[in-house]
């Protein structure tokens, strides 16, 4: 097996290298370049790759976004900043469904600061030294976006 590149690897572990979306009730599928790091245009039918803007849209969520495409095949790459735009926006969209994986839990005080205790079941792929990313989404200071990293 051809051993993979570093580069290649990275990309792998990005929650959006397997971006896939419904839109009408077509799945959208985006290739992600595996010179995604460095940026387009990217080379399709031996030319060029042409920047495009798209436009998608979830309830009244409007998201504008550009992607790179073969003018001969029509099809689609991202690069990481594209990719990482995108993400976003699939996330957003995740947020105002109502099928959402919702938890609730108890917070918990010991005397000096404030925690709560995720879900086993979701903590399977975390690990001690893993760092969290804590984005403040309301002034009131009661409404977080959590990301674990690493
Ligand atoms: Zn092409």
């Amino acid at each position: 097996m051809k051993q993979k590149s570093k580069y290649q690897q990275e990309l792998e572990k990005e929650p959006f290298y397997n971006i896939k979306d419904e839109e009408f009730g077509e799945e959208v599928e985006f290739e992600i370049d595996k010179n995604a790091f460095k940026g387009g245009p990217f080379t399709c039918h031996g030319k060029k790759s042409a920047l495009v803007e798209k436009k998608a849209s979830y309830g009244d969520l409007e998201f504008t976004y550009n992607i790179w495409q073969c003018r001969k095949c029509k099809k689609e790459y991202l690069d990481f900043d594209q990719a990482k735009k995108y993400e976003k926006f699939l996330m957003m969209k995740k947020l105002l469904q109502e099928d959402n994986i919702t938890m609730e839990r108890s917070m918990n005080y010991d005397g000096k600061t404030y925690f709560f205790r995720f879900p086993k079941e979701l903590t399977k792929n975390l690990s001690k030294s893993s760092l969290v990313d804590i984005k403040l989404l309301s002034t009131n200071g009661r409404m977080f976006l959590v990301e674990i990293k690493g």
